[in-house]
């Protein structure tokens, strides 16, 4: 039997992955959806190729590009978010999210409301929304699988665990690509620099986001979210091989750990197959030949965008929301090349402290509308922020 697949980011470094797997046993799926952002020409050629039914592009002013590519192939065009959003709603057995940053809320949102099963790799959905994500999708009767390599990890190590038996679950981190520069150096380090990820080849922004620490960040409050547990009960740790992607330690002293490749294939692949297990095209590790696994403990001083997880875990609510988008808008700002690279936590620690102070994140209500409303907000904030510090 087929099953009905949909990708929202199929162009990215998570949507190409997913596609290559389908793309491997095509006669076992029906493409319903693919989206992509602007890459029109990897957007209308995965979509051809594997007959999708719809390809959607956000940027509007694309439209007529993807229409002319997909001229006479049956495949049907559509742009903008509300075309995002109906694709996100077709009947599919198994969504992937895999739209970077706040932008993948909404659709995965809507893809919930069918109570199918969404392949969650768009973490700033469980950061700025959790429990209402986590409340929707069990309304619906979806089902959330986590595609985050570190997720996925905790995910296979608690099969058939009880999460009362839990003590701690350990987040690894590779360091990213300054783990081993002197912290004055970071002052003055390029978004090409920032760019190259030492063991994951990914998007840009989570590459940068990994680089400032701000990916782990988002991964502790993903940690919260989706399994439930106490900050006190989440911690990271560098691991420069990214060869265990997690741990769990259980009451009686067991640490379960997850280890492979880094290749997103393998998270992915087991979200695809879930709850069984297939053969996926991911390297074998030789332990022999890799010899040793590192391990260090973070430095709070090179990375602050962990002590802003904490600040977010504790404080809760539309925190969340504030801390997803100031974090968006400051990278917006590296990129852009209008603050360095340590700026970025400088912008969102600022943010936080105005909107904590005047926008009410903690009391509001949190509802869709709401965190779309702060996440608007902080956005606007961390410029005025950014603004101030480029003058
Ligand atoms: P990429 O930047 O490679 O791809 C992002 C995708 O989202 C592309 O399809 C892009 O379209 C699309 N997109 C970008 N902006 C918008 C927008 N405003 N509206 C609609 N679509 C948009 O990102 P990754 O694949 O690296 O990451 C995707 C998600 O998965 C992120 O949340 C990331 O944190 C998470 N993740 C990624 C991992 C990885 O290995 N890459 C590992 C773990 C989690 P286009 O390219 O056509 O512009
Ligand atoms: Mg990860």
């Amino acid at each position: 039997m087929t099953r009905r697949i949909s990708i929202l980011g199929a162009t990215g470094s998570i949507g190409q992955n997913t596609l290559d797997l389908i793309k491997r046993d095509p006669d076992s799926y029906d493409i319903v959806a693919l989206t992509g952002g602007c890459n029109v020409a990897q957007l209308a050629s995965d979509a051809i190729a594997l007959r999708a039914d719809v390809a959607v592009i956000s940027d509007e002013t694309l439209l007529h590009q993807l229409r002319d590519a997909l001229a006479g192939s049956g495949v049907e065009a559509a742009s903008g978010a509300s075309a995002l959003n109906d694709a996100a709603s077709r009947p599919a057995d198994w969504i992937m999210s895999a739209i970077v940053g706040a932008a993948g809320l909404a659709p995965g949102w809507r893809a919930l409301e069918q109570g199918t099963t969404l392949a969650l790799a768009n973490k700033e959905s469980l950061v700025t929304a959790g429990p209402i994500l986590m409340q929707h999708a069990a309304c619906h009767g979806a089902r959330i699988l986590p595609v985050d390599s570190e997720h996925s990890a905790v995910f296979q190590a608690l099969v058939g665990e009880d999460i009362a038996a839990v003590e701690r679950i350990i987040i690894t981190a590779s360091g990213g690509a300054f783990r081993d520069l002197p912290i004055a150096a970071l002052n003055t380090v390029t978004v090409a620099q920032a760019s190259s990820h030492p063991n994951w080849d990914m998007g840009q922004r989570i590459t940068i986001d990994s680089a400032s620490m701000f990916n782990k960040a988002l991964e502790l409050i993903e940690t919260k979210e989706f399994f439930g547990v106490r900050p006190d009960q989440i911690e990271t740790i560098v691991h420069p091989e990214s060869l265990i992607h997690a741990l769990v330690g259980f009451n009686d002293g067991a640490l379960m750990a997850h280890v492979g490749p880094p290749d997103m294939r393998h998270a992915i692949g087991y979200a695809l197959h879930w709850p069984q297990r297939r053969d996926l095209p991911v390297a074998r590790l030789d332990l022999a030949q890799i010899g040793q696994l590192n391990f260090r403990a973070l430095d709070g001083d090179r990375y602050p965008a962990l002590a802003l997880a904490s600040r977010v875990m504790e404080e809760g609510g539309l925190t969340g929301a504030a801390f997803n988008a100031a974090k968006e808008r400051a990278l917006d700002g590296f990129i852009a090349g209008d603050i360095g690279f340590m700026d970025m936590a400088r912008v969102v620690a600022v943010t936080l402290d105005k909107m904590s102070a005047h926008d009410g994140l903690q009391k509001a209500t949190m509802s869709l509308d709401t965190v779309l409303e702060i996440d608007r907000l902080a956005r606007v904030r961390a410029g005025e922020v950014i603004a101030q510090i480029g003058t």
